[in-house]
């Protein structure tokens, strides 16, 4: 890995900036991620993130190719130029403290669901209770290049944990890089689900009010996550998606993967 010089708790960032490649390379073995989009990662305590280069391919993407940004959109470290659509992470990352990590994606499936008249992109399948608050659609179909486009996106997402942009793509946001990977395979899963019951010529009935309480109550977010990464990141390296060399920082340790409970009501 390289060494970095700039004094912003290196070691950190390189942890940061290994999990955003691997989660890069892995959705785009999922599909959710292709030539374009991108993950950020939050630098606690410094109005600065980790982003990829915006020119290098998504599917071979490492941590010495990540930039660390700040919300100016200097770059503090790297070299070359980060995403043009900054805007998204920056204003993003602004207006919600509780954010950590941040997909931007152009996933297909996304797209028809801000394309469709009268139908809204809802929680079918178990797993997206996480999205029970909403997905709300913005409006601007170009490219997020300015900080006011980016402020207006924001503005959109509001409190919520995912938000459409008119035939474009979609933004999610979650407190980790594995939370935002294992949601963002959730995501499309749930979006999959409901397309194939339009497909099928039926009404969808998505999840209620007492079904996703139901769901909540059996809910543990933090071993779930840590369940999928570790399933993922296995197959990625026995896939050849991940070098060999990441499994050591990456996979999660048998005592991480123990459970204490089976639920955390
Ligand atoms: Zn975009």
């Amino acid at each position: 890995m390289q060494a970095r010089t700039t004094g912003i708790t290196p070691q950190a960032n390189d942890t940061r900036a290994l999990e955003a490649a691997a989660a890069t390379r892995m959705l785009v073995a999922e599909r959710i991620l292709d030539y374009s989009g991108h993950i950020s990662v939050r630098i606690p305590g410094k109005d600065a993130f980790v982003i990829q280069i915006g020119s290098n391919s998504r599917a071979e993407v490492g941590p010495e190719q990540m930039l660390v940004v700040d919300f100016d959109g200097k770059v503090l470290e790297g070299e070359r130029q980060p995403p043009s659509e900054i805007p998204i992470h920056i204003e993003i990352l602004k207006a919600r403290p509780d954010v950590q990590a941040i997909l931007h994606s152009h996933m297909e499936l996304a797209i028809a669901f801000t394309m469709m008249e009268g139908v809204t992109l809802q929680p079918m399948r178990a797993r997206a209770s996480r999205w029970k608050s909403g997905i709300p659609i913005d409006g601007d179909p170009s490219h997020i290049k300015t900080p006011e486009q980016g402020k207006a996106l924001a503005k959109t997402l509001g409190p919520h944990h995912a938000v459409l942009m008119r035939a474009h793509g979609l933004t999610l946001v979650a407190e980790s890089v594995q939370a935002l990977f294992v949601d963002a395979v959730h995501f499309k899963e749930n979006a999959t689900a409901q397309m194939q019951a339009l497909q099928a010529g039926a009404k969808p009935l998505p999840l209620t009010d007492a079904e996703i309480e139901q769901i909540e109550k059996m809910e543990m977010r933090d071993w779930h996550i840590k369940k999928l990464w570790n399933y993922y990141i296995r197959k990625g390296v026995t896939e050849g998606v991940l070098p060999d060399e990441w499994s050591k920082p990456l996979i999660p340790t048998a005592e991480m993967l123990t459970r204490d409970r089976t639920y955390d009501a």
